[in-house]
This record gives C-alpha cells, structure tokens and sequence, in this order.
C-alpha cells in the first residue's frame, strides 16, 4: 500500500478546511450577482455580508474596512501606493521603508518606483532595525508627501514576529502611515488592527485553510483609502472592482471563523508540536542553525540550515521519503533560489534554509515520521562530510 504523504508546508498553502469547503459549496449553487437588486442577488449579497464580518473578526475590524481582492498580492499592490485619498481630497504619499526580509509582494512596491523604495536593515534575529526606522523618518522629507511603512507581522520562512506596535509608535510620531502584512500571523495569533496602530492589513485567504485567490485589505477606517488599484463598476465600495466571488468569500469567511474558534488552545498544541519537533532535531543534529530561535516567533514554524547539506538536496530527500517540506518561499514559480530573508539577516543563502510549517491537523504520528527521516537524512550528511574529511 502506497505510504500517505505528510504535509508540512502551511505557510506556502494550509489544506482547505472542511468548513470552508461546505460553506463554498452552498455559495456556489446561488445564481445571483451580489451587485444586483433581485432576490438573487440580495442571497449572493448576504453571502459577503456573512463572509466580511468572519474576516473583519480576524484583524479586530469592522466590516465596513474589509476590501477583498485575489489575495494578499493584489492587497499589497493596493496599498502601496503613492495615491491616497482622505475622503474626497487627494493625499500625496512620497516615499516607502520596507524591511529587506519583506515578502516579493511588498518589495515589489506596488505603485511606487524603484527609487521612491528603501529597504530597512534587520538584526541576525531578523527583526527590523527600529532605530534605522526612526533615522530613515526623521530624514523623510515631509514637503514632498507622507512616509509609507510596510512590515509584515510574521515572516513567511522565519516565522520571526516583527516589533509592529512599536513601529507603529514610531511611524504615528512622524505622520506616517502603516501597511501591515499579517498574511501569516492572522488566524495563527490575535490579530487587532487597532492595537497594532496599522491603518492597513493585508490577509490571505489560502493561508489559513480557505481558498487560493482570495485575500482582503482591512483598513483601521474608511476615510483615508488608497486610490483603487482596479477601477470598474465600483464593487466593494468602489475600492476594488469586478464581480466578487461570494463562493471564495465564503470558503475565507469560514475558514477565519474556525481559525478563531479555540485560537489559544489550537496555539498551545502547534507550539508544543514545534517544540518538539526542534528538541528532536537538536538532539539530533547539535550542528544545526534554527533560524532565528532566539525571536518571537510564530507557533508553526521551524527553519533550520544543516552545515555540508544544501537545503535544496535535503528538500528534495524530504519529498522522496514523502514528506513536504520547503527550503526558500513557494512564490518563485518552482525555482528555489538563494533566500533573501537569510541574506538580510547575514546568513549563508547559498547553503539555504529548510522551512517546516505545520497546522493543527498535524499529528503525533507525522512529526514521529518526520524525526525518523530527518535522523536518517542527517546521518547520510555525516556520512559524507566524514568521507570528504578522509579525502583531505
Ligand atoms: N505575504 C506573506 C508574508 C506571504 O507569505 C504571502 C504568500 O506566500 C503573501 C504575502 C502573498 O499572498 P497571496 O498568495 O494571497 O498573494
């Protein structure tokens, strides 16, 4: 009988949860536009009504400050923009600070050009450099518009939580505004958008057991929006246009409903499985580098380098014994390449990381497994830097 994989790798994707699945199917079998007036299309209607409450619960917002959008990609290039409106009238935006171990999405700078982007140093921790923060405002010329801060919350390969809330301190004190990636740590932590001092958050959808292609900008209000990145028919308040998926709604408004449901108990028992996942492969392998152990991090996440083993090959041993793990980030369409967010943080990126990134259906049974692969992975790595010591 042919072994059941093991799946490992919920900060690229988490599997669709059984409630997202059921709440899309019964979304999809309404004919109606929710644009339109009828019965219909009030029924499909009250499906993103539903859906916006499930994700505004997510990010501590009110319904009215949810944008969808196909995922957080297209939110980021909403946000970052140097078009701003404060109700009717115009608000320039003339530069943007992002973290350098940001996710390509947000160093991608939406709207903005290449030399209206700086980059922000961080620590070997992977926290950004707050001081540099404040220099870099400080320095801001405010004749030429406002400053625009982008930080994500957790790092999608780390894990690693970024000081947000004191950023925000910062950034208030010198009229700037906040864009704040929570794609990984909205429906893993509490996530308050008003206890952050974000005035935007990005979520994704598919990252939390709801569909791929959907995501949201959550803004702390509705005054201050960025100019729409897709103009049209003027749906969802005229932010975002095109016909909106009640279907994919409804999978992310589910899915942000369960991940709330039990939020502290569910953190208790993915940390603990971490936990003990990292004491095996310490004990294990003394030599290996967990990336940023000593941070605040996210309960799910191990990365890790082994010395003499690229993490590419150890990847790859990993999925032959039938286990998905990742070394690098999914987005590069397949292509690993050397990690931005170990070269920030002043780490080998050729050698390269191995992420492991678990959920609660995770169970006792895999992380065993799991161990058992790493001992025998980590024993062929031995092996063969003995045998390159012998040749010396
Ligand atoms: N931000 C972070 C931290 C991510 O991990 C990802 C996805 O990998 C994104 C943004 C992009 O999200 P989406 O896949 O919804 O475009």
């Amino acid at each position: 009988m042919k072994k059941p994989r093991i799946y490992m790798d919920y900060n690229a994707t988490a599997p669709l949860l059984p409630q997202a699945r059921e709440a899309m199917e019964e979304a999809l079998a309404l004919p109606g536009n929710p644009s339109s007036v009828h019965a219909e299309g009030r029924a499909a209607r009250a499906v993103m009504d539903k859906a916006r409450r499930q994700v505004a619960a997510l990010a501590g917002a009110s319904a009215a400050c949810v944008t969808f959008t196909s995922g957080a990609t297209e939110a980021a290039a909403t946000v970052l923009t140097p078009h701003y409106k404060m109700g009717k009238a115009d608000l320039a935006v003339s530069h943007l600070y992002v973290p350098a171990v940001e996710h390509p999405c947000i160093l991608a700078g939406g709207r903005f050009g290449p030399e209206q982007i700086t980059k922000l140093a961080v620590d070997s921790q992977g926290l950004v450099d707050l001081v540099a923060l404040k220099t870099r405002l400080e320095d801001h010329d405010a004749a030429s518009g406002l400053a625009l801060v982008a930080i994500q919350l957790a790092n999608n390969e780390t894990g690693v939580l970024q000081p947000v809330a004191e950023a925000a301190a910062i950034i208030k004190e010198h009229g700037g505004i906040l864009v704040v990636d929570a794609v990984q740590a909205g429906g893993r932590l509490a996530v308050d958008i008003s206890a952050l001092g974000a005035d935007f958050l990005l979520l994704s959808s598919h990252k939390i057991g709801g569909p791929k292609g959907i995501g949201a900008v959550v803004s702390a209000g509705e005054i201050m929006m960025p100019v729409p990145l897709i103009p049209g028919g003027g749906q969802e308040r005229g932010h975002r246009s095109g016909t909106e998926s009640p279907a994919a709604a409804a999978g992310f408004g589910a899915a942000a409903e369960q991940a709330l449901n039990d939020l502290e108990a569910n953190a208790r028992k993915i940390a603990a499985d971490r936990d003990r996942l990292e004491a095996g492969i310490r004990q294990m392998a003394p030599d290996c580098i967990i990336h940023a152990g000593e941070s605040p991090r996210l309960i799910n996440t191990t990365f890790f380098s082994l010395p003499g083993l690229k993490a590419e090959t150890a990847q790859i041993a990993f999925d032959l014994e039938g286990i998905a793990v990742s070394a690098g980030s999914a987005c590069s369409s397949g292509k690993v390449g050397p990690s931005h967010v170990l070269a920030a943080m002043g780490k080998d990126a050729d050698l390269g990381g191995i992420r492991v990134s678990i959920g609660l259906e995770t169970s006792d049974a895999e992380l065993t497994e799991f161990l058992r692969v790493f001992g025998k992975i980590n024993e062929k790595r031995d092996k063969n830097r003995k045998e390159k010591t012998a040749l010396v």
